[in-house]
């Protein structure tokens, strides 16, 4: 699935956990986060970490509450990053706990949550930032190093060195991958060749549209600025939100949209921005020549909204403008209350602009619901749902393709990070075009790779 990414590996009794994520989606998927974890935690001697999306880190926390205290690599934007997604996770868990107590409806009397604010706190003090492309040691008989991986700020793919016996045998996680020539990010490096290869394949059984970002924000601004209302845009605060700025800084600076008021209704995402600027130099700022990168992500029509009141206080306001609000699904966050105001109203557009899993409300619009259910209410959707394929972070098949394709065969490719039907799809794909050895990884199996 899509979430909770874990993979542990184990050398000689050395316990290394790549990435930690949290589960998100479906009920039956959430609980996973009760379960313990498949080995005690306090046997583990590192975690190194991908990215900072919290299907790759929302569980560290957890981890930390469960007895794990060793170091946790990740690159040093992951690393100014993950404060805010973690802080933010926690608030969430708490917030969720809380209303399961009210309502009565927790398995868990009293309903607690998964983890809180002081197991972040915890959780940050054992984090290490190392650069990309520099070896580190996160156990006797491993080495590591990170490498740009385009998905987000930050994002790596981790090569991992295996030392035992004489013998050396290399693997590589590949995290989340991301795609070519999207604005603001650095196309994925080519990988290095290994033995094995742990890769994701969120859309392993299709491809992108060709269509440029720029060209379907443009259409999709115009459409709304047309219907006269509001468009709601439910984005991850922390990276498609800046993404989306900087695509309609450009899209306004050319001419192409009218400007409107766009407002960031998330802390997490205006905080953010501050971290984009101090990581400037990890960024592709090819279409910033007109305004220049110093003004990229802000700009005189970008109003930040940081307290809940101010929030609310949005209710009134008049299209045509744009609201940026998260979670990027619609599974909680700012966006529901701005649902809950402006789904019933003609004059809506809402963009879904990301992966959508399955059991999210976000699913459910793209999929064509008459009524969303948010806050224990039935929303009638008269809005229209607009959706943007090309602004995914996800390399799509092909692209998955291009970024294997100078990488002579690995003994055997496990897939992960895909439901079924895209997993199969990527096998597919490899065993048909490469003629590779691929295995798509269910939850909880184990491979013996020595030799
Ligand atoms: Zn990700």
């Amino acid at each position: 699935m899509v979430s909770g990414s874990r993979h542990l590996i184990e050398v000689d009794g050395i316990r290394v956990l790549v990435d930690c994520g949290l589960f998100q989606g479906e009920k039956h998927v959430r609980e996973r986060n009760w379960q313990r974890f498949a080995v005690a935690a306090n046997t583990i001697h590192a975690v190194v970490l991908t990215h900072g999306h919290i299907d790759h880190s929302g569980w560290l926390p957890r981890l930390v509450r469960e007895g794990f205290s060793g170091p946790i690599y990740t690159s040093p934007a992951t690393s100014d990053l993950l404060g805010l997604l973690l802080y933010d996770s926690a608030k969430c868990q708490e917030e969720d706990a809380r209303y399961a107590n009210r309502k009565g409806y927790s398995k868990h009397h009293p309903a607690l949550a998964i983890y809180d604010q002081h197991d972040v706190d915890q959780t940050l003090r054992l984090v290490k930032a190392v650069p990309r492309e520099e070896w580190f040691q996160p156990g006797v008989g491993l080495r590591c190093r990170f490498h740009e991986a385009g998905h987000m700020l930050g994002s790596s793919f981790i090569e991992v060195e295996v030392a035992t016996q004489g013998r050396t045998t290399r693997l590589i996680f590949s995290g989340d991958i991301g795609r070519y020539d999207a604005p603001l990010y650095n196309d994925p490096l080519a990988p290095p060749a290994c033995d094995y290869l742990v890769c994701e394949s969120t859309y392993g059984d299709r491809n992108h549209p060709q269509s440029h970002p720029l060209d379907e924000l443009e259409a999709a601004v115009g459409e709304s600025v047309a219907r006269g209302g509001m468009m709601l845009v439910a984005s991850f605060a922390i990276g498609r939100c800046q993404q989306l700025i900087y695509l309609l800084r450009t899209l306004m600076a050319a001419g192409r949209i009218p400007e409107l008021p766009v407002w960031v209704d998330s802390p997490m995402a205006v905080a953010a921005i501050g971290v984009f600027e101090k990581h400037a130099a990890e960024h592709d700022f090819a279409e910033a020549k007109m305004f220049g990168v110093a003004a990229a992500l802000r700009a005189p029509w970008v109003r930040m909204v940081r307290t809940a009141d101010e929030s609310k206080a949005m209710n009134t306001q008049q299209g045509p403008g744009i609201i940026i609000a998260s979670s990027g699904m619609m599974n909680g966050g700012r966006i529901l209350h701005h649902l809950v105001q402006r789904l019933p109203d003609s004059r809506t557009t809402v963009l879904v602009a990301g992966f959508q899993a399955i059991g999210t409300r976000g699913r459910s619009l793209i999929d064509g619901a008459k009524f969303l259910r948010i806050h224990g209410r039935d929303i009638p959707v008269k809005a229209a749902v607009r959706r943007i394929d090309a602004l995914s972070g996800h390399a799509d098949r092909e692209e998955i393709g291009r970024w294997l394709a100078g990488m002579p065969a690995p003994k055997r490719t496990f897939l992960v990070h895909g439901e079924p039907p895209a997993a199969r799809g990527m096998a597919d794909f490899l065993r048909e075009t490469r003629g590779w050895d691929v295995h798509c990884a269910a939850i909880g199996e184990s491979f013996n790779i020595d030799g």
